[in-house]
């Protein structure tokens, strides 16, 4: 893969240190990828404002998000995934698109599942909700050309709905109105991962502020655009307890700000050539609690928005998880409560490792400072 070199956006922030520490990790990675090849592609469903609709998720291969060419993120190991040469054609692009509509076509039945009520969720010709990510920013034009965001615009025109991924510098109500503008209900999901500026900053390596993703949200109002704000769950250097209150203030800042209606919080999950991955290697990183997802889904069930999570790797030692026993039947809450929006799913589930869990809340600290000589 192309060399990582620092970038302007590092420059004066204070971030150089992480920065050459991710540099390092990520440069132990030497595979490449097609660029004709989407990184992944499948059919899921989707709680939107309009409700549960069919989507289909799009992970494009870009040139890999520029904040992670400089060092990046601490738990992100997306850049990883890019190509050689750091850029891909507007034509390899839309190969990758080919690619998921022959996905799309190939598995659409299959992505009907049994709902409480009994009845299936219907096996439409094609997904209303269309959500493309690119380990990066779609809106960033290095990554997409305007070429490609305009035709990736037309050939999606007759879906309902579009989710693109973008970090907030490259909102733009015009680059959005390419969407809007066929009438898509059209979402901009930014990876703000926490609304307290310092944890974005120390422990995150984000190097964006809670106001910027204030401004993003009213560029893509000015579209008739939403946002979709993605937060972090429990990033290195925090206790659980810090990240529980991190988590829940982030919810409620960010479902009170104009234009933002959905809120998912993932949970930190440990991928390979990252800080995080170090970190837990020695003993230094433990991913949150299912318990804890759990309790700030609970604890903001009133907050106006739609506050879901997906934790990924769930119930394994890299991902978030409890004593074993009770994993699955947590997450299955947790995925309930995506679709339901009801607190009352996290009554129905209960184990012996809440009392531990308790425990950690009360003790654990991110650095333990000498308690006495
Ligand atoms: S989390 Fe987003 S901004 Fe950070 S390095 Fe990864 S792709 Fe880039
Ligand atoms: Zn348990």
């Amino acid at each position: 893969m192309s060399q990582p070199s620092p970038e302007v956006h590092e420059r004066d922030r204070g971030m150089d240190a992480h920065n050459a520490v991710m540099r390092d990790i990520r440069a132990e990675r030497d595979e490449t990828y097609d660029a004709h090849e989407p990184t992944r592609v499948w059919l899921d469903e989707d709680n939107t404002p309009d409700g549960v609709k069919t989507s289909l998720t799009i992970i494009l291969n870009t040139g890999g998000c520029r904040w992670a060419r400089a060092g990046g993120c601490t738990m992100c190991g997306y850049v990883a995934e890019s190509v050689e040469g750091g850029s891909v054609s507007h034509e390899a692009l839309m190969d990758q698109i080919d690619v998921c509509l022959e996905h799309e076509a190939e598995n659409i039945g299959a992505s009907e599942t049994p709902r409480e009520d009994g009845d299936a969720v219907d096996a439409a010709e094609r997904a209303d909700l269309i959500k493309i990510y690119t380990s990066g920013s779609f809106l960033d034009e290095r990554e997409v050309p305007a070429e490609s965001r305009r035709a990736i615009a037309e050939t999606f025109a007759d879906r309902e709905r579009m989710v693109v991924e973008s970090l907030p510098d490259f909102v733009s109500a015009e680059k959005l109105s390419e969407f809007t503008g066929h009438g898509l209900e059209t979402d901009v999901a930014v990876g703000l991962e926490t609304a307290t500026d310092r944890v974005r900053h120390d422990c995150v390596n984000k190097y964006f502020a809670f106001s910027d993703f204030e401004d993003a949200c009213a560029e893509a109002a000015d579209a008739g655009a939403g946002v979709k704000a993605y937060l972090l769950m429990k990033p290195p250097f925090l206790a659980e307890s810090e990240a529980l209150d991190d988590m829940i203030s982030s919810v409620e800042r960010c479902a009170a700000v104009d234009n933002c209606h959905t809120v998912s919080m993932n949970p930190c999950n440990v991928q390979r050539y990252t800080m995080v991955d170090e970190l837990h290697f020695r003993g230094g990183y433990r991913p949150p609690w299912l318990w804890s997802v759990a309790a700030v889904l609970e604890r903001t069930a009133d907050a106006d928005a739609i506050v879901v999570s997906d934790p990924v790797g769930a119930g394994s030692d890299r991902g978030p998880h409890n004593c074993g026993e009770c994993d699955d039947r947590v997450q299955t809450a947790i995925k309930d409560f995506d679709l339901r929006q009801d607190p009352s799913v996290f009554e129905q589930v209960s184990c012996e490792c809440e009392r531990t869990w308790e425990l950690v809340l009360e003790e654990e600290t991110g650095f333990n400072q000498p308690l006495a000589r």
